[in-house]
């Protein structure tokens, strides 16, 4: 049985491609598991870019949708990791992306990988429900901040309306400073697991700008081992770090506690409709609900939270 998980989140620019990036990598090589990532985000595809695929690819996942070649064509092997990379085009023109095509490109993959990792685009569009609707789990990405976390909840609350597993919440970017929004304070809002939370780590530019994953390229740096624990978690096989620094900080008990709970939360279906009439009617009506009445409850209720601190 394969696994199609999204990688999600509201406010762009808080980590899903490098966290993609390198969950591809940990899984592939440090827990040996046959995963192929997937960039679903059309219209701002990084993924490639992420992987050091710098040049405008001749055979993507848009000639797979548009039904020009067979998805075996539009794979990439990326050299350094091994990892499998399905990516979208650097210019989103003429890609004929909808669910139907697209539902049968993931099932064409889960011919031949165990685990599909889908990276989303952020927000509440088009795009964004057109995959959120394939996929099988959704992980919530975050930076420790208002926007962001406002934003996450209405993922989360899309995920809920498409009735799909939330595996949890990562929060990226970490800096310990006082005025971030704690863990307790996001995950309470956001009523769902807490994955793992990632540090800020100044490698991490470095390593986009080389092409090679965090976990590679600094392998026991904190937010590596972060990533690697949060692996390990989604497929059930424990991680224990080996850094120097790890080793000293276990020595005298200081280590970082990198293993939250995890526990699914499933949102069974409600309905027998078709998943196809399902989706329409869940489109219609999550944009309508989240863009008025939504937006505002949230922004009150985190507004609330930060009033009384
Ligand atoms: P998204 O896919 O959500 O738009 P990206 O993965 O592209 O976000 O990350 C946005 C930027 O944030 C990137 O330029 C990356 O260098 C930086 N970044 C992501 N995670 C971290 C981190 N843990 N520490 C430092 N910088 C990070
Ligand atoms: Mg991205």
């Amino acid at each position: 049985m394969s696994r199609v998980i999204g990688i999600l989140s509201g406010k762009g620019g808080v980590g899903k491609t490098t966290l993609v990036a390198n969950l591809g990598a940990a899984l592939t090589n440090d827990f040996k598991k046959n995963v192929i990532v997937v960039d679903s985000n059309i219209k701002t595809s990084h993924l490639g870019l992420h992987l050091g695929l710098y040049e405008d690819l001749p055979v993507t996942l848009k000639e797979v949708l548009n039904k020009k070649s067979s998805v075996n064509y539009a794979t990439y092997i990326h050299p350094q990791t091994g990892i499998r990379l399905l990516p979208a085009p650097l210019n989103s023109k003429d890609v004929n992306f909808d669910q139907e095509r697209f539902q049968n490109v993931i099932n064409q993959l889960k011919r031949n990988y165990n685990i599909i990792l889908v990276d989303i685009a952020p927000g509440l569009g088009r795009e964004t429900i057109i995959s959120s609707s394939i996929i099988d789990e959704g992980i919530i990405v975050t930076t420790p901040d208002l926007p962001a976390v406002t934003d996450a909840l209405k993922t989360i609350d899309l995920l809920k309306r498409l009735r799909k597993d939330i595996a949890g919440i990562v929060v990226n970017r970490k800096k310990n400073e006082k005025y971030e929004l704690t863990i307790e304070e996001i995950t309470s809002n956001a009523e769902c697991d807490l994955l793992a939370v990632i540090p800020e780590d100044k490698k991490i530019p470095e390593s986009i700008a080389k092409g090679i994953p965090l976990v590679l390229m600094d392998k026991n740096s904190s937010a590596s081992s972060a990533i690697k624990t949060l692996a390990g978690k989604l497929v059930n096989e424990s991680y224990e770090p080996t850094g120097f620094v790890y080793s000293i900080k276990k020595l005298f008990g200081l280590e970082d506690n990198l293993n939250y709970q995890v526990s699914k939360k499933t949102f069974k279906k409600e309905s027998n409709l078709e998943e196809k009439e399902d989706v329409e009617k869940l489109k219609e009506e999550v944009l309508r609900e989240i863009k008025d009445e939504l937006k505002y409850a949230v922004k009150k209720k985190l507004r609330e939270k930060m009033e009384k601190r």
